[in-house]
């Protein structure tokens, strides 16, 4: 993480440190780095959207690279898009599921997935040392305006499909899916009732799509008599469910039925997730001759693990789902799509999630400060080490250790001055366990840092 980018792009208060004279420079160290070609540029519904977007594509065109931009996009369709006009890279301005103060800008690669932190790391340092390319005047860059979403939805239909109808209730947030996600549903045969899909910048729920912020679209599932509702955050790169009985579908119960749904429509293979994700997902998938193999928390690390896999699908417990099969962008919409394909062939969501094992979670969190991070990391993975009875251990994202009963993840929090545990078991009397034991480690670990 560097001066600007955190762990998925800018993402800052608005006229604070997210000005529009940040995005100007971001457009000419992208315009810069690139050296030549084409980007595209698209931004969710907060009102600072038009102010950055102008402000990063004038950076763009004045060093020679040309622009589409395509307005309002929610992230997917941004990716979408680079891959349609055959652009060399796309941006996004968006916060995700920030408060409406905030904004962000996330750059994506040619092949749909985003900017590692050694690429945004390099727009940094261009940024820094002020060196911008300069086209003349014969080469300032064009701009050029497109509306992907008619392409976008031709694909999809062209890789979903259902038999039946469904009335389908779909929660976008206020946020940039409502351009897109109601209609690939109506699309698709179904009756959809769109929530919370008007595009002002003001939000009515929290967009992070949780149990909580998901009550109204819950509610609405019964009152509607629905077979699904479907919600997404502030730029729809994710997905949250709500089941026929208008419960909220765990986001670990979700991640097991749709990469089971993968392997049954795709053919076996590999599962990509992420080291905090729970056993179920692999107890699930196994039988369908699925192998999970976990990467780094991130949609980065999630896309470049199947690429390195050649997996079927990757997808965090956050409702971050990639399908390599369509892009390597994280796409909530889409997503959308293929849990209708999935119920229309399987049955009622809530009928399905009895299939998923269903195990103990525990989280804490423990202060610590950000110098003391990497000592306490050390301290911790040499006293579990011997603490701890377990048989594996992976370590590409702080330290996990596991049993086939349980596992134990230390974590530190790239954003916060805190220690997080995550831990899972059978039963609540070993999870509990377990915990104490971890604690104790790591407040023992941060004091000794
Ligand atoms: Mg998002």
């Amino acid at each position: 993480m560097g001066k600007y980018f955190g762990t998925s792009g800018i993402r800052e208060i608005v006229n604070e440190k997210l000005t529009p004279e940040l995005a100007l420079k971001v457009g000419k160290a992208l315009g810069t780095y690139l050296g030549e070609g084409k980007v595209v540029v698209g931004m969710d519904t907060r009102t600072s959207g038009e102010m950055l977007k102008g402000a990063l594509i004038s950076g763009l065109l004045s060093t020679g690279i040309d622009v589409i931009d395509i307005g309002l996009s929610p992230t997917p369709l941004t990716g979408f898009a680079i891959k349609l006009y055959e652009a060399n890279a796309g941006v996004t301005i968006t916060a995700s599921h920030n408060p409406p103060e905030y904004n962000g800008i996330k750059v994506w690669q040619e092949n749909g997935m985003a900017y590692t932190s050694e690429m945004e790391n390099e727009l940094e340092r261009i940024i820094e040392e002020g060196k911008f390319r300069k086209a003349s005047w014969r080469e300032i860059g064009k701009l050029g305006f497109a509306d992907p979403s008619k392409a976008y939805i031709e694909k999809a239909l062209e890789m979903v499909a259902l038999e039946s109808s469904y009335k389908v209730v779909v929660d976008c947030g206020n946020g940039a899916g409502s351009l897109i996600s109601p209609y690939l549903q109506r699309e698709l045969g179904n009756k959809v009732v769109s929530l919370n899909s008007h595009i002002s910048g003001y939000f009515v729920r929290e967009l992070e799509p949780n149990a909580k912020s998901l009550e109204e679209l819950a509610k609405a599932v019964k009152v509607l008599k629905a077979d699904v509702g479907i919600a997404h955050d502030g730029d729809a790169d994710r997905i949250g469910v709500v089941d026929d009985q208008g419960n909220f579908v765990e986001y670990e119960v979700m991640l097991s039925l749709i990469s089971g749904y993968m392997l049954k429509k795709f053919g076996k293979g590999k599962i990509i997730t992420t080291v905090d994700a729970g056993f179920a997902l692999d107890n699930y998938v196994k039988p369908l001759g699925g192998e999970v193999v976990r990467v780094k928390v991130g949609d980065v690390a999630v896309a470049e693990g199947i690429i390195k896999e050649k997996a079927v699908f990757g997808g965090e417990p956050s409702g971050t789902w990639i399908m390599p099969q369509w892009n390597l962008t994280p796409d909530g919409i889409f997503a959308g799509a293929l849990v209708l394909e999935m119920i229309d062939k399987f049955g009622s969501l809530s009928e399905l999630a009895k299939e998923i094992p269903r195990y103990v979670t525990l989280r804490a969190k423990i202060p610590c400060s950000n110098e003391k991070k990497r000592k306490a990391m050390e301290i911790i993975a040499r006293e579990a080490l011997k603490s701890f009875e377990y048989k594996r251990l992976i370590d590409i994202d702080g330290v996990r250790i596991e049993n086939d009963e349980w596992w134990i993840l230390f974590r530190p929090s790239g954003t916060e001055p805190i220690m997080r545990i995550t831990l899972e078991a059978h039963t609540k009397e070993k999870a509990e366990e377990l915990m104490k034991k971890a604690k104790e480690l790591v407040e023992r670990a941060i004091r000794k840092a």
